[in-house]
């Protein structure tokens, strides 16, 4: 080694030795007599100190040490006189004696500090420099430390990793797949896999029992704060197992990583329908760290004149505790937010219960004082509380009133990011109607299996039909989902056909699993976790861009290494594909 010791290691029972160190110039500063730098590696920080005794060329020579030149230093540790109680290694400091230039840096771009002043593009553009700060490479720190407890988990619970392979053909996830060209199969394309879904399902039937790969998906949709064109799950399937299992299981997986890498006790993992939650919060993944259910309000408020509700499907509000002091100005901007465009609101009804005991509504008109109580009661609001309604389609108002929900939630403080809320969400329905296509989707993917007593209203109320499907949820953000799945050819044909599939479609498509289940496919059902979600909600962060080593932008794009990018015409050429020009 090139060293003896790491930047974070020395302290008060190292005085008097002889130390070598290896690492990057923090700063250095310059007092005349004396001169400091700050040497850091991955470990920590050490201070350097060349005072009036060291030797004069040394002396000069640390003079020319810029920010981020990497150095070898050897010198002895001693006390120092003003002690830095903040880091590990503030009670000492070395006595240069040999410096060694390994490589100069130019100056960096931004400061490699805690808090940079390099801006988020710029920050992209020069990644490795990023990720020599605390706060990044702590977070891939964290990602790792969760990476090694999930093994060790699953590895206690006989669970195998296995690859699978990256070139395959599409797995319906419902999202776009990327392709990559086949060059010695001219016109022809491999998919990269949205995720291993039909490899671990085969992997049952080669009877490994219970299989589990921290691996790549890749899925070719609009990014959002929580999602990359490549991210990593933690995927699992398991054989001969009820639905009950796999959340045991899997809810022990959570309250592992939760107590091994955080210290925190996370208790049961509550279970609601999927029913129940578009019911209470208009989601399916519910932010349960607050209450604020839904409330109906069809049975009180129609039939007295007022068109809004007695035209809407639904009339349905929140209580937001203590918000009756809002100023019209504030209920009105709040109004103004829930009309824009991606929430597309047309008006909010609102009720204030005034502390004198008084209430006062947007629709007084319509309704009197006694109504009015009723309403409060029905919401078991109190004095100082603001009702907030919305009516509408249900459904629609349903999204709707879940987005005001979270803003007030946020505007409340009721969203600790020190809180954790899981839930499972179960019963998931199997079918989802899709207005574009005019046909029926599958919710979770194609290969899950439908309640067995609900298989028989397939053919008449498909809508109606419930899958044995589960989410895990934290904090609002869906962590991970899975399914018991479908084994039987002929289960998975009807499946195929409800989905709009011809037989011969489904075949070419998935013929290769449809031919499997003839060969002795055991029952079987699995799970997969978003890692980067749950590294991000680990790490205190609201987007999974900084538990990535290496993200792409909002546009997909990797500025760092410029990626996507055109490639040379003879490689088009020899891929047989063809250019418009
Ligand atoms: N393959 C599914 C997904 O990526 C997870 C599963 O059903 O196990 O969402």
């Amino acid at each position: 080694m090139l060293r003896t010791h790491t930047c974070g290691e020395l302290n008060i029972s190292h005085l008097g030795q002889t130390v070598t160190l290896c690492g990057w110039v923090q700063k250095s500063r310059d007092l005349g007599g004396t001169t400091f730098i700050d040497v850091r590696d991955r470990y920590g920080l050490t201070q350097l100190i060349f005072n009036t005794d060291t030797d004069a060329t040394l002396r000069e020579k640390s003079r020319e040490l810029g920010r981020e030149f990497v150095i070898k230093v050897t010198g002895n540790v001693i006390e120092r006189a003003s002690k830095n109680t903040k880091i590990p290694t503030g009670e000492i400091e070395i006595v240069v004696t040999d410096i060694e230039v390994l490589n100069a840096a130019k100056l960096p771009p931004f400061l490699i500090e805690d808090e940079t002043d390099g801006g988020e593009e710029l920050r992209a553009k020069y990644r490795y420099l990023d990720l020599r700060r605390n706060p990044i490479r702590n977070n891939l720190v964290l990602r790792h430390k969760m990476a090694q407890e999930v093994r060790k988990y699953l590895d206690k619970l006989d669970f195998i990793e296995v690859e699978t392979p990256v070139l395959i053909k599409s797995t319906p996830e419902g999202a776009r797949d990327f392709v990559v060209p086949s060059r010695m199969n001219a016109g022809e394309f491999y998919a990269l896999p949205q995720s291993p879904q039909t490899f671990k399902q085969l992997l049952m039937v080669s009877g490994f029992d219970r299989y589990f790969q921290i691996v790549k998906c890749f899925r070719d949709e609009d990014l959002r704060a929580d999602r990359q064109p490549e991210f990593t799950q933690i995927d699992c399937e398991l054989s001969f197992v009820s639905q009950e299992d796999i959340l045991n299981i899997f809810e022990g997986l959570t309250r592992h990583l939760f107590k091994t890498v955080k210290g925190i006790d996370l208790g049961e993992v509550p279970r609601m329908l999927y029913s129940d939650a578009m019911r209470l919060y208009g989601s399916d993944k519910p932010d349960v760290r607050f209450g604020m259910e839904f409330v109906e309000l069809n049975d009180i408020v129609k039939g007295k004149g007022f068109s809004i509700f007695d035209n809407a499907e639904l009339v349905v509000g929140i209580n937001a505790k203590g918000c009756a002091s809002y100023t019209r100005k504030q209920v009105d901007e709040l109004t103004e937010w829930l009309k824009r465009p991606q929430i597309g609101v047309t008006g909010m009804i609102y009720c204030r219960y005034n502390e004198d005991g008084t209430l006062k509504s947007s629709v007084d008109k319509f309704y009197n004082e006694d109504e009015l109580t009723n309403w409060a009661a029905v919401f078991s609001a109190e004095k100082g509380d603001l009702m907030l309604i919305l009516a509408g389609g249900a459904d629609k108002v349903r999204k709707q009133l879940n987005e005001l929900r979270l803003e007030m939630g946020s505007r409340l403080g009721l969203r600790d990011k020190n809180t954790f809320a899981p839930l499972w969400v179960v019963d998931f329905p199997l079918l989802e109607w899709d207005e574009e296509s005019g046909r029926y989707h599958a919710m979770h993917h194609p290969f899950t299996s439908p309640k067995p007593e609900d298989i028989n209203l397939l053919d008449t109320e498909p809508g109606a039909v419930r899958a044995n499907a589960y989410d895990l949820v934290i904090n609002g953000t869906e962590i991970g989902g899975g399914s018991i799945r479908i084994h039987d050819r002929g289960l998975q044909s009807l499946m195929f056909k409800h989905l709009g599939f011809s037989p011969e479609e489904a075949q070419k498509q998935f013929g290769f699993l449809m031919d499997a289940f003839e060969y002795g496919a055991p029952p079987h059902g699995g799970i997969a976790f978003g890692f980067d979600r749950l590294a991000s909600i680990f790490a205190g962060l609201d987007s999974i861009r900084d538990v990535i080593a290496f993200p792409k932008n909002n546009s997909g794009r990797d500025v760092m290494i410029d990626s996507p990018s055109t490639i040379a015409e003879a490689q088009m050429t020899e891929l047989k594909i063809k250019t418009t020009v």
